[in-house]
């Protein structure tokens, strides 16, 4: 028996094929739960939804539009019933220096890693608390632990580590209802979002750092968030889980 039988789970940015968000998709789907998976193009968060077999929906939203996700939600409820899970996955990066960080870019980063955490959980909470239970996880990153030092901005580091800040607070608010909130910081995931942006060199560098001495996999970071989503992790909360092969150990 898979370990979210019976359960609905929400991901954000999971249409994309190599990403972290798709893998967590398919290991859910193997472990018995409904997914909805959620991103900024509806026709291939629907197509991505079907690769993971029957029974899954493919929603479009871009978790930066409060009423976008207000609207996903309905559409989330009114297909699969309910929602016990939700993955705060969704994000976007860009390798600038501090100097050179303008306004369009801090509001276009800070807009979909933070103020997409807040709303799509703003949207999600009231059906958790409706049913009087609930899983949340969000993405942050190891950057927002050491200040970047692979691949995005200071801007990046900011609005990840906003997010521990936000998940911590959510977590206090929700325990009385009976909804965890953690997050998770990986290291380095091999996925598209550093296609074009870090040379072969540069990772070569960046896993000759990390005690396991290689990077990480999409589906490395999805078994933590299958822990977290599922029953295994009913008394843990607020908590920062590192999928980094040892990087920050001191
Ligand atoms: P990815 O680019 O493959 O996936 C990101 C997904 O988010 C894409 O499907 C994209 O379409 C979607 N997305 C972007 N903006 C969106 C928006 N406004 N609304 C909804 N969806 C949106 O990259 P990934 O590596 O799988 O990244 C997933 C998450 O993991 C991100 O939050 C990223 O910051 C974080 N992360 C990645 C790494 C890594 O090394 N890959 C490390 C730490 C944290």
């Amino acid at each position: 028996t898979g370990l979210l039988d019976g359960k609905v789970a929400v991901i954000s940015g999971a249409a994309s094929p190599r990403g972290i968000g798709l893998a967590t998709a398919r290991l859910f789907a193997e472990h018995g739960a409904r997914v909805a998976i959620l991103d900024l193009d509806g026709a291939a968060a629907v197509q991505a939804a079907g690769s993971i077999g029957p029974g899954h929906i493919g929603v479009a939203c871009n978790v930066a539009d409060r009423d976008a996700c207000q609207k996903a939600a309905e559409a989330v409820v009114a297909a699969l019933g309910k929602v016990d899970v939700l993955i705060n996955n969704a994000g976007i990066t860009q390798p600038v220096k501090t100097l050179e960080i303008d306004q369009a870019s801090w509001d276009r980063i800070l807009d979909v890693n933070l103020r997409g955490v807040l709303y799509l959980s703003q949207a999600l909470i009231p059906y958790m608390k409706q049913q009087g239970a609930g899983s949340i996880a969000c993405m942050s990153s190891v950057s927002a632990q050491r200040g970047g030092g692979i691949l995005g901005g200071p801007h990046y580091s900011a609005a990840k580590a906003g997010v521990l800040g936000l998940a911590k607070a959510m977590a206090r608010e929700f325990g009385p209802d009976n909804i965890r909130v953690n997050c998770v910081t990986p290291g380095l995931i091999q996925t598209d979002i550093t296609t074009g942006k870090l040379s072969d060199q540069q990772k070569a560098e960046i896993a000759g750092g990390v005690p396991l001495n290689r990077l990480g996999e999409a589906r490395e970071i999805a078994g933590a968030y299958l822990f977290l989503a599922s029953e295994l992790s009913s008394y843990i909360t607020g908590a920062v889980i590192d999928v980094n092969g040892g990087m920050l150990i001191h």
